[in-house]
């Protein structure tokens, strides 16, 4: 890649260059798998660069540059997980420091919080980001605040500008988990936050095949102490699952532009069904959240939410008669994928918590997949003439 264009690389190019060199022995154009664990050395601590694969690993590199790039950042950090990145995070703060966490994060991200980390001496807050916060949701003694935006199920806005000049104020870092936005629609680092996670088994490697974490730093200072943490902690990515997440990432523009636009056709036809009492799309007119979604965000991938008009039974139905639509828990793959939080992945939220955060019974979550879009409206189609019978 020339480094001197005096124009920058567009986002849909870098998801394919971003960080990438060629092999320099063979000039492979694919970042090669260096399965291995170790490097050899031509006098004891005389070494290329490369000791050991927990601290550096060429193909685990070339996603990490790949990642920071499309954010923006100054250094991305690769794990065994999202939640394991999540963790990562976590261990850059002092004992006894306050997180402010919103209220609608992914299940793991809660039970890592709440049954793991609050024994560790660091204290959790759950409160409502949503929209533009007052300041008070974030006390002057918060260390971290932790948000997804849009949340995972009921794909809630919260004003991320907004909440970072807070952050700065009070001298908190922000952390932004932009697994179900991707950076292809939105970047958290260019908005003021110090942290992104991503869970990369979801839409960045795309293909269902992977599970994977990644952080991005925006400062080279804070990368720094992440590419600590990651060493000393432990919890990298393997050379395949890097490979395999780097070569997701070269089809994310054009998966992201087809998502949206598949998405964009189901929500239609969801918001003008006479049974479905509410869809939940932040790029959608209707939708709550949709000003705030417009400010920062340039579109929006295949997660819709909705409620069907009907009792847990029916709801369930619909979920069990899908062709297309696997009924799976995850998102972010090529496949269409349906299923039913109340039952599935919000199942351990007490059903009273469940409904006073607006997951009915009648809730369902479409991860929207990159199939012939009218096969997947027939598909929705038959499946809701089945319940009824
Ligand atoms: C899946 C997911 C995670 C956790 O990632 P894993 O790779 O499963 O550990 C975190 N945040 C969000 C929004 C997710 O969807």
């Amino acid at each position: 890649m020339s480094e001197s264009n005096e124009r920058p690389d567009a986002l849909a190019t870098r998801a394919i260059h971003g960080g990438q060199h060629h092999e320099p022995v063979t000039g492979a154009v694919m970042q090669p798998v260096f399965q291995t664990s170790t490097y050899a050395q031509t006098w004891p601590a005389r070494h290329t660069g490369y000791e050991y694969s927990r601290t550096q690993n060429p193909t685990r590199e070339a996603l990490e540059r790949c990642v920071a790039s499309l954010e923006e950042g100054a250094e991305g950090i690769a794990f065994g997980s999202g939640l394991a990145a999540t963790e990562a995070v976590l261990h850059l703060l002092p004992p006894g420091a306050h997180v402010i966490c919103g209220d609608d994060v992914y299940g793991g991200t809660y039970r890592l919080f709440t049954k793991v980390m609050a024994h560790r001496n660091l204290r959790f807050t759950f409160v409502d980001l949503t929209g533009t916060p007052a300041d008070d949701a974030i006390p002057a003694d918060a260390d971290l605040v932790w948000l997804e935006s849009p949340t995972n199920p009921l794909l809630k806005v919260a004003d991320i500008a907004a909440i970072a000049a807070r952050c700065k104020a009070v001298g908190a870092l922000l952390a932004v988990d932009n697994t179900f936005a991707t950076p292809v629609f939105q970047r958290p680092l260019t908005l003021g936050a110090d942290l992104v996670v991503h869970s990369t088994t979801k839409y960045l490697n795309g293909h269902s095949d992977v599970v994977g974490g990644v952080a991005v730093a925006r400062t080279a200072a804070l990368g720094e102490r992440m590419h600590f943490i990651q060493n000393a902690v432990g919890a990298v990515c393997g050379p395949w699952d890097a490979f395999l997440v780097l070569r997701g990432i070269k089809t994310l523009a054009v998966r992201m532009a087809r998502h949206q636009d598949n998405a964009r056709q189901v929500v239609d036809w969801l918001v003008r069904h006479p049974e479905v009492k509410r869809v939940h799309y932040p790029m959608w007119e209707g939708d709550p959240g949709h000003a705030v979604a417009s400010r920062q965000m340039s579109g929006f991938g295949g997660m819709i939410s909705f409620v069907l008009d009907a009792d847990l039974a029916r709801a369930e139905k619909v979920c069990a008669s899908t062709r297309l639509f696997t009924l799976a828990e995850s998102l972010g793959g090529v496949e269409s994928l349906i299923e039913l939080p109340a039952s599935m992945t919000h199942a351990s939220v007490p059903e009273a918590d469940r409904r006073a955060r607006g997951i009915e019974d009648g809730l369902i979550r479409l991860s929207v997949g990159i199939e012939d879009v009218g096969d997947l409206l027939a598909d929705l189609e038959s499946a809701f003439a089945a319940s009824r019978s």
